[in-house]
């Protein structure tokens, strides 16, 4: 592509933000502007008309994947191999620079990093040897206290406790204990690699200014997401020397609940020097339909920076609100839509269906396997947080730091090898009282002969396997050292004794992590190992290793993890008060104008067309509820809705049998009933048919029930 294409296909005010100057800017516009594809020519531009060098620029992502899109993006713009750059999310970034620096930021050469679930795991057994109460002093709490100081860029003896204050100091002790944890195992969490990071400018002043001296320009896409430590630390980097383009929108922070500070945006104009705004205004992605909507929500937040957005596209369709007799029901109807979208010759993959939490998909999931539909889920159990995949992950960590406490809690007794909850708790009071780690703390149990002989032999298997693991492969493959350790570890068989469905996806899902280690392309000029960076890559990207980019399929995920996407075909599923917005968020303004941020990200991921749906009642998390449509929905204007209401029957009580909607039977949904010993209700939902028709009826005093349709002997009412 030569200088002028890289302009070409921008409108005037993108181009000057592509073109302008070095200087400081900030980027500041609605959804579907264009501020990414603004960000991805700025580099190209950088790079063919001013002749920056790959490596002298650094640019920020919000996801991993945004990162990849983008440098496979320039790539293809420019025809070049895009490794010099510096392209990454704020984590990914920071575990690089402690990699390059692990002496200077002062972690040993193979630290490994701590993901969720590993710290989660860490900071109970923390808890566990303070002797804290599970149920007063819940770990997780202690895990969101920590990674908050962190994010605020606080240390443990940075915080300040009032001796008032019994809850603040007994949080900011685990917060202590479990920093000397990860400090004997050589763990770095999420939050702490920022930290490290911001820590490692401030004390090696000649560090900074090699990348201060390196890179000519920072850009930083979703800037209104960063939180105070990620702020500092870009802060620091850039000093009066980097200029940093900024690109993100107010109206789309959605991550202030993990400490994303959206007054970063106003500061940054404060704090950098000579800052030059650029304003995008029009839209390039929705139907004026599908921007009206997100407009008419938007409207109701105060405080806002203020945007003009308008759209020289089609009117389009009117949004379709769909209201579900249940969930069921509105997954039913969704699944019908994406059907028609596909018999009219349209792919799945540009349909996605997005809903507020996790626990929603699995109604979803189970609709579009009955209707053969192939779907992809991002975010939630993803490929490397599966259970199976985490365990042959320990293994491999242990393999290459034996430091590894979390490893070695997950792993020493999977597959179960006799080692039991009293042996453990030897080995943990053993680490802690001498202040090891967990595997030397099983060395000197072995050695002092600490425990009965059977646990001391359970033991020393499992030091003996994984020495053994060890030994001679310093030249295998990485695809065959995975192999081999999921062979010698015994987890390959363990899965495959499961019975069922469960085992077998099991071991489908560690055959995977074999071909993801066959197609990982570690990168010769790293000095660490294959294996080590295939083990941080993993924990860093715990996301779309398995993405198989080419096959067609609907995509699911939460409002949260669809920000910076688009797609042609949108449903925004479970539109109810108490689901969405959260019920944890309506008591406070705060709270409720960032669910309504994420609304507005939701609507403006759209577009084509757009669903919007809700269910009458619903069941989740194991109980019944009856919610009211989405206040969000009546924030929409109500010419841009159209209502459809299937059969005209299934959203309200049916009193005529014609409507029945149970084959075979004379019931319908929402039907009124009466059985001998339950007394009266409402028929919910149904399933299979004839001699095994089974029908859910919630019954006004004894809740819902499941009941055979051909013994319940209901009576209609
Ligand atoms: P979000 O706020 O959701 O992250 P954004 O502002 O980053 O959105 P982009 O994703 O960059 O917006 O662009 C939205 C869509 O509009 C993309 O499909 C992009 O290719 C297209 N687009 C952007 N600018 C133009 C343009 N000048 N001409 C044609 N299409 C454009
Ligand atoms: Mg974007």
């Amino acid at each position: 592509m030569d200088v002028s294409d890289i302009l070409t296909g921008l409108n005037a005010a993108q181009r000057d933000a592509v073109a302008a100057e070095n200087c400081n800017m900030l980027v500041l516009a609605g959804a579907g502007s264009g501020k990414t594809r603004v960000l991805v020519h700025r580099i190209a531009w950088l790079i063919r008309a001013e002749g920056f060098s790959p490596g002298s620029i650094l640019a920020v992502t919000f996801t991993n994947k945004a990162a990849r899109e983008m440098r496979s993006r320039i790539e293809e713009m420019l025809h070049i191999r895009g490794h010099g750059l510096w392209m990454g999310t704020f984590h990914g970034l920071a575990h690089r620079l402690l990699k390059a620096h692990w002496r200077e930021a002062g972690l040993p050469q193979d630290f490994q990093i701590l993901d969720a679930d590993d710290q989660l795991r860490l900071v109970k057994r923390v808890c566990r040897e303070l002797e804290l109460d599970e149920g007063r002093w819940p770990p997780k709490q202690a895990m969101w206290y920590i990674n908050a100081q962190k994010d605020e860029g606080l240390r443990a003896r940075h915080v300040e406790a009032p001796a008032g204050d019994f809850f603040a100091r007994t949080m900011l002790q685990v917060y202590f204990a479990y920093e000397a944890a990860c400090e004997r195992g050589g763990l770095v969490d999420f939050a702490e690699l920022l930290l490290r990071a911001h820590e490692l400018w401030l004390q090696h002043p000649e560090i900074l200014e090699h990348y201060q001296g390196r890179f000519r320009q920072i850009l930083v896409d979703e800037f209104q997401d960063t939180n105070t430590i990620q702020y500092a630390w870009l802060r620091v980097l850039a000093g009066e020397r980097i200029p940093v383009v900024a690109v993100g929108d107010d109206d789309q922070s959605i991550y202030g609940w993990r400490g994303a500070k959206i007054e970063n945006i106003q500061r940054f104009t404060d704090d950098f020097r000579g800052v030059h705004t650029v304003r995008l205004e029009q839209n390039y992605r929705s139907t004026k339909t599908i921007l009206q909507a997100a407009n008419g929500v938007i409207a109701n937040n105060f405080g806002r920076l203020g945007k003009e957005l308008w759209t020289a596209g089609d009117q389009g369709e009117p949004i379709t609100l769909y209201a579900g007799f249940n969930e069921q029901d509105e997954a039913r109807f969704i699944v019908e839509q994406i059907e028609r979208w596909s018999e009219e010759g349209e792919r799945l993959s540009e349909s996605a269906i997005l809903y507020r939490s996790n626990a929603q998909s699995r109604v979803l999931e189970e609709a579009l396997i009955r209707a053969g539909l192939p779907y992809r889920i991002y975010g939630g159990q993803r490929f490397y947080e599966r259970l199976e995949i985490r365990n042959a992950l320990a293994y491999l960590r242990l393999l290459q730091s034996r430091g590894d406490d979390a490893a070695v809690e997950r792993v020493i007794n999977t597959p179960p090898r006799g080692i039991g909850g009293k042996t453990m708790d030897k080995v943990r009071d053993t680490a802690r009282e001498r202040e090891i780690t967990l595997w030397q703390a099983v060395r000197a149990v072995l050695e002092e002969k600490l425990l009965p002989a059977r646990a001391l032999s359970a033991l020393e298997g499992f030091t003996v396997l994984i020495d053994e693991l060890d030994s001679g492969t310093d030249d295998l493959p990485l695809e065959e050292l995975v192999e081999h350790v999921l062979d010698g570890s015994g987890l390959i068989d363990y899965h495959r004794q499961e019975k069922g469905e469960k085992g077998q996806a099991r071991v489908e899902n560690l055959e995977e992590l074999v071909s993801a280690a066959r197609q990982f392309d570690a990168d010769a000029a790293d000095e660490s190992s294959p294996l080590q960076q295939f083990l941080d890559n993993a924990a860093l990207d715990a996301g779309d290793a398995q993405a198989d980019a080419h096959e067609d399929c609907v995509q699911l995920m939460t409002l949260h993890s669809a920000k910076g996407l688009e797609f042609p075909l949108v449903f925004l599923a479970g539109m109810e008060e108490n689901l969405f917005p959260h019920r944890m968020s309506v008591e406070e303004p705060g709270r409720l104008e960032e669910e309504r941020r994420l609304c507005y990200v939701g609507i403006t991921r759209a577009m084509q067309k757009l669903y919007i749906t809700y269910a009458e009642s619903r069941r989740l998390h194991g109980s019944e509820s009856f919610n009211t449509p989405s206040r969000f929905i009546r924030e929409i204007p109500v010419d841009l809705l159209q209502e459809v209401r299937l059969n005209n029957t299934l959203s309200r009580p049916v009193s005529s049998l014609e409507r029945a909607a149970v084959p075979d039977t004379g019931l319908g949904l929402g039907q009124r009933v009466f059985h001998q010993m339950f007394g009266e209700g409402t028929v919910l939902n149904f399933e299979g048919r004839g001699g095994s028709a089974r029908v859910e009826v919630n019954f006004d005093t004894e809740g819902s029930k499941w009941l055979v349709l051909q013994y319940a002997n209901l009576q209609l009412l």
